[in-house]
């Protein structure tokens, strides 16, 4: 069970260091900014209005950390 600790403290690490990239960016870490989040899935579906939920659609960190 070592390596799945390891690769889970790596998965963690890695989240942190994005969550800490995207808040000096002011970006949202769901949607990097973009404002939406398509699953790939649904995207062939209905590509048309698929606000990213962390955000609300605005891409901002501020908007994103206030959820
Ligand atoms: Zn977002």
């Amino acid at each position: 069970m070592r390596l799945f600790q390891a690769i889970a403290q790596w998965q963690e690490e890695r989240q942190e260091k994005h969550l800490q990239n995207m808040k000096e960016q002011g970006l949202c870490p769901d949607c990097q900014g973009k404002g939406f989040n398509i699953p790939v899935s649904e995207f062939y579906i209905s590509p048309s209005h698929y606000n990213c939920p962390g955000c609300n659609g605005s891409g901002s960190y501020q908007d994103w950390s206030q959820l």
